[in-house]
């Protein structure tokens, strides 16, 4: 027993070690959230610039007044599986809701989008099959990939030539391409519209996890495939960002749900999400149609943030975006940290990204505006960063 708790031990501090080597150790901290855009933690009050909760969904008056009452009305968890007792009337209006806002036969919810990404390559995806990614996916629909029977692929960052030539060269007997609307970690749309053109060319299914895109752009906010007017065979939205909470939906054809239905074991062993979720996801879904003004004010901030980190030549780092993802890519870890350990020092919080979550040797700060900052408050996250770099051997 000793030898075994040696070799646990030792696997252990190994591998924190070596995390921490190379300046890659992570934490977390007990915040508290005290709106959409403001942090406290041990007494300080910080301007966060690192949620992803873009219309500040998560503390709309009308959206918790509809988990409180749908908790009145159904109670606090959905009690089983879906496929058990879990199902309730207020998922299915959900559901159709969503589906008829996307021009959907079908929707289908999740607890995560992280489990939704994943059933869709386990559930779907075999032997002889192949997988073709972008190479700047999400870890979920990556990682699910990799562990599949499926021959995987991931072509270049948004690049439709490296798509073609795979798609001719590893071609199996069912494809499946997979791309984001707009890139988490760099904020970038894809190029919808010729990535489904080429998928259909090779009789490939499209994939789309609109994560960062859904609520937030196109008519009424249904998205990049409303952006680009196309219609992947199956797009995955989640909840946790624009919406404001959390969960996600698969939107497909009727067939394609009645098979998850029977084949997803996240779907069948799963406890549903609980049914009050499903009633505040409803308002928030009704918040989102009609705020074409708050999706106007975000685009309005981020306008205003491009404009001020130009004028205050801190913009040579950054890699703008349409959306609201900004992030200003540092490279090295360590230089990383210092720079978001200094916004945090003058009361501004902007979590460092670094590999393995972005691509080795980009290393960045990931700053997501919302509709909720204020000028002011962007006003003084680019001072301070024109600071940093000032006193940094960034200086130009
Ligand atoms: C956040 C995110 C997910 C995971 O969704 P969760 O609901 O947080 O599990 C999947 N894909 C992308 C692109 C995301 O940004």
């Amino acid at each position: 027993m000793k030898r075994v708790k040696n070799i646990w031990e030792s696997f252990l501090i190994n591998s924190i070690k070596s995390r921490k080597k190379e300046n890659n150790w992570r934490t977390r901290n007990s915040i508290q959230m005290k709106s959409s855009t403001k942090i406290i933690f041990k007494n300080q009050e910080y301007i966060s610039f690192s949620g992803n909760d873009y219309l500040g969904l998560s503390f709309n008056e009308d959206v918790k007044n509809a988990w409180k009452a749908g908790i009145n009305q159904y109670g606090n968890g959905s009690s089983s599986s879906g496929h058990i007792v879990g199902y309730s009337e207020v998922h299915r209006t959900l559901e159709e809701k969503l589906s008829q806002w996307l021009g959907y036969q079908e929707a289908l919810l999740f607890s995560s989008g992280y489990m939704a990404n994943q059933s869709i390559v386990f559930s779907l995806m075999k032997k002889r099959d192949s997988i073709f990614a972008d190479k700047m996916s999400h870890a979920s629909f990556t990682e699910a990939s990799m562990l599949s029977q499926a021959n995987f692929k991931r072509f270049a960052h948004n690049c439709i030539s490296s798509l073609h030539l795979l798609l001719k060269n590893h071609s199996g007997k069912k494809n499946l391409v997979f791309t984001e609307g707009v890139f988490s970690m760099d904020g970038d749309f894809a190029s919808l519209k010729l990535i489904h053109e080429e998928s259909k060319n090779h009789n490939a299914y499209l994939m789309v996890d609109d994560a960062h895109g859904i609520g937030l752009f196109g008519e009424e906010g249904r998205g990049s495939c409303n952006v680009f007017q196309i219609h992947p065979e199956i797009l995955m939205i989640g909840f946790g960002k624009s919406f404001g909470i959390c969960g996600a939906a698969i939107l497909c054809s009727s067939k394609m749900k009645n098979y998850l239905l029977n084949y997803s074991r996240s779907l069948i062993y799963s406890t549903m999400m609980p049914p009050s979720q499903a009633v505040a996801l409803l308002e928030s879904l009704r918040q989102i149609k009609r705020s074409n003004n708050l999706r106007k004010k975000l685009k309005i901030n981020v306008e205003f943030f491009k404009k001020m980190t130009k004028d205050s030549q801190v913009s040579f780092l950054s890699n703008f975006s349409e959306s609201g993802i900004q992030p200003i890519i540092v490279g090295d870890n360590q230089k990383c940290l210092e720079l978001s350990k200094f916004l945090f020092q003058n009361n501004i919080w902007v979590q460092a990204i670094r590999p393995p979550t972005v691509p080795f040797g980009t290393s960045r700060l990931r700053i997501v505006i919302t509709a909720n900052h204020t000028f002011d408050e962007i006003k003084k996250l680019v001072y301070s960063l024109r600071d940093f770099f000032d006193q940094n051997e960034y200086k130009k």
